[in-house]
């Protein structure tokens, strides 16, 4: 009412929860239990938690996938920003969910499949523009430049039709799912030989696949981007010379992140601080309006990880 601003949010934020399997010998979820309904976990040092879906570990990704992604693909389809995000620590599952396995899809390639699907079924035209980049220390890296050289700490625009814009990223046509996924993993075999050490840099770096959607129905068009997301592993640095290795970057967009989350489900508009980070400004459009985020938070129930278990589902807990 009376609102002159065009942060008001009047998005949806979903939060769900999934726990990685236990290895082989212990099947069971230890000192945690996950009611029936599949949307609270507790643990009696640490209480309870209620989120919209709890996985339970034997969970596969199209069952993630329909309570995680499907909603987004939905409102993308309808004109609107949408977000998928994976959280957690490092090892919890979060590229096994987004990228799957030799022998399960993951929700990147589950929700290519659908894309196509509806997009080929619901409209008579229709286009999608692929981007893939990376946000290391701060800088963000385009995947997909494979003939010009390495586009590295890549600017970001306000843009009039799309919000915001990455000055120089390049955009890829795809025209099926085939074409969208071997996109993507040309990117990130780039990604993993872009550095000498993948696994160290893989847990501090967002991964960001970008899906620009033009959807055109009898005279009416809609644009939308739909963004998933494979996030810096949310541990705190083990020790101070790792920190300072990171410099003061060290998870800048990670925190921003949960920060302006937090402040969204608060429904606190005053101030997001979108351009506190990288991750944040580039996903403003996604992060403000009617725009719908949905997080997936990937927990690892041994109990060596208990602490930083305990951090994500707090985190969970503050997003909703
Ligand atoms: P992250 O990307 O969060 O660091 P990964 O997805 O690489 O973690 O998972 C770490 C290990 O655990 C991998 O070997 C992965 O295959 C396995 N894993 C994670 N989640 C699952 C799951 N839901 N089902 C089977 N294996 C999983
Ligand atoms: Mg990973």
């Amino acid at each position: 009412l009376g609102s002159t601003g065009s942060q008001t949010y009047q998005g949806t934020i979903k939060v769900s929860v999934r726990p990685r399997p236990l290895s082989e010998t212990a099947s069971s979820t230890g000192s945690w239990n996950i009611n029936k309904q599949g949307n609270m976990i507790a643990n009696v040092e640490a209480g309870e938690f209620q989120y919209d879906n709890v996985f339970l570990p034997d969970a596969d990704n199209s069952e993630v996938y329909r309570d995680v992604v499907e909603p987004v693909l939905e409102k993308c389809l309808q004109g609107y920003n949408g977000t998928v995000f994976a959280y957690g620590m490092t090892g919890s599952g979060k590229t096994h969910s987004m990228q799957g396995s030799e022998s399960e899809n993951g929700l990147i390639q589950l929700c290519a499949t659908e894309l196509f699907r509806k997009l080929n079924a619901e409209f008579n035209a229709f286009k999608v523009g692929c981007s893939y980049l990376e946000i290391y220390n701060e800088k963000l890296i385009d995947l997909l430049n494979f003939d010009g050289p390495a586009a590295e700490d890549l600017r970001i625009r306000d843009d009039p039709t799309f919000g915001v814009r990455v000055v120089g990223l390049s955009e890829h046509w795809v025209a099926s799912e085939k074409e969208l996924i071997e996109v993507f993993e040309r990117g990130d075999s780039v990604r993993k030989t872009s550095c000498t050490d993948f696994n160290d840099r893989s847990s501090r770096s967002h991964a960001v696949l970008l899906m620009r959607v033009e959807m055109k129905q009898d005279s009416s068009t809609r644009h939308s981007t739909l963004c998933l997301c494979d996030l810096a592993g949310s541990e705190k640095a083990s020790s101070q010379t790792e920190r300072r290795k990171e410099g003061a970057f060290i998870n800048k967009s990670l925190l921003a992140l949960s920060t302006v989350i937090q402040k969204l489900s608060q429904g606190s508009f005053n101030h997001i601080p979108y351009r506190d980070s990288k991750l944040t400004r580039l996903l403003q459009p996604s992060l403000s309006g009617e725009s719908i985020v949905s997080i997936l938070c990937t927990i690892h129930l041994s109990s060596s990880t208990l602490t930083e278990t305990i951090n994500t589902l707090r985190f969970a807990a503050r997003a909703k």
